[in-house]
């Protein structure tokens, strides 16, 4: 598809706020995007990653991926799901995203816009809960899932383990939530202690945020994103994108790194407890992206799931490593609409 004669950028975005009741009574919301013209293609949802919010997705100082979007025509529904900074903080699991937000956002964009199907793309945990949702054939609806870092088997790096399993009995002294905006709060006790932790370890950037995001999500030097594919006002930019995320997560993370794959913690009936032993009960075609330096999910996740999903349907899904790139920077890199988009468009219009 040609570029348009004149690119959307983030000063053109209308938006529409709706808010969504649950199943189990949380109220989430879904933030449709207008850019100068009425879309002519179907709806996306987008699903943020862990910490972060929907308004990720748009780095002001770039071409975001919702630019791209809305110039290729499709009709942007960007979700904050329970998780988001920019809801009231709770202990959640990917278990409740996958079961309770995905289903429904995706009967909410399917309700207002009329569309039969809506096709998914998800950074991080936002990824990891559809690719959850559609394998447990929670959301028959989707027909496409563009996955960024991890989908089914989360591998983290050596690190990030030893955060794990040193830190969870740290912090099960009572602070619920690891809050990435530590890094500039006046905060006393142990998010202090842990906030002075991080700056002796991550002395490659002077930005707090940027510290506490490699300490709480990843293991590396930065772990999120490679300096060299940020601009500086995206860099200072993700400092107010990044807030809490519970225990109830890294808890989960922790029995799932062990086991190879998500390993569901609440019991749900509609949700297997191991996912991926049995066969994706979904028709929907995966992509899965990846950084080949990814220090948060190592890019054998990917490999792990796209395997996993050949097996069951040969031919069907992708699998790619994009060079040079780690996690975040999929999304928020300066040249990302050159380097990772393009694998996004090809997946949503072929
Ligand atoms: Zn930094």
């Amino acid at each position: 598809m040609s570029a348009p004669a004149s690119p959307t950028s983030r000063g053109e975005h209308r938006d529409e706020v709706d808010f969504v009741l649950t199943d189990d009574g949380t109220i989430i919301t879904l933030i449709r995007v207008r850019g100068a013209s009425a879309p002519t293609r179907g709806p996306v949802l987008l699903a943020h990653g862990a910490g972060m919010r929907a308004e990720s997705f748009r780095p002001p100082a770039i071409r975001s991926v919702v630019d791209v979007l809305i110039d290729d025509g499709w009709d942007v529904w960007m979700l904050n799901w329970r998780g988001s900074i920019d809801l009231p903080p709770v202990p959640w699991t990917i278990d409740d995203v996958a079961l309770y937000d995905v289903p429904a956002a995706v009967r909410h964009v399917t309700g207002v816009t009329g569309s039969d199907t809506v096709k998914v793309i998800g950074h991080c945990q936002g990824a990891a809960a559809l690719s959850v949702a559609a394998a447990a054939g929670l959301v028959p609806e989707v027909d496409v899932v563009v996955a960024n870092s991890v989908s089914l088997h989360p591998v983290l790096p050596f690190f990030a383990r030893v955060k794990l399993d040193v830190l969870l009995p740290m912090f099960r002294t009572g602070e619920p939530y690891v809050d990435i905006a530590w890094g500039d709060g006046p905060e006393k006790g142990v998010a202090r202690i842990t906030r002075n932790t991080v700056r002796l370890a991550h002395p490659e950037c002077k930005n707090p945020g940027c510290s506490m995001a490699s300490f709480a999500l990843g293991s590396g030097h930065p772990a999120l994103w490679r300096h060299e594919n940020l601009d500086s006002a995206t860099h200072d930019w993700l400092e107010h994108e990044f807030g809490k995320i519970p225990l109830s997560w890294y808890a989960q993370m922790s029995l799932s790194h062990r086991a190879g794959r998500y390993v569901m913690v609440r019991g749900y009936e509609a949700l297997p407890h191991r996912i991926a032993d049995a066969p994706p009960q979904t028709d929907a075609r995966f992509t899965l992206l990846t950084g080949d330096e990814n220090r948060a999910f190592l890019p054998s996740s990917q490999h792990r799931t796209f395997a996993y999903l050949d097996d069951a349907q040969p031919g069907r899904h992708s699998l790619t490593q994009i060079p040079g790139y780690g996690h975040a920077d999929v999304f928020v890199g300066r040249r990302a609409h050159v380097d990772a988009f393009p694998y996004i468009r090809y997946a949503l219009g072929r």
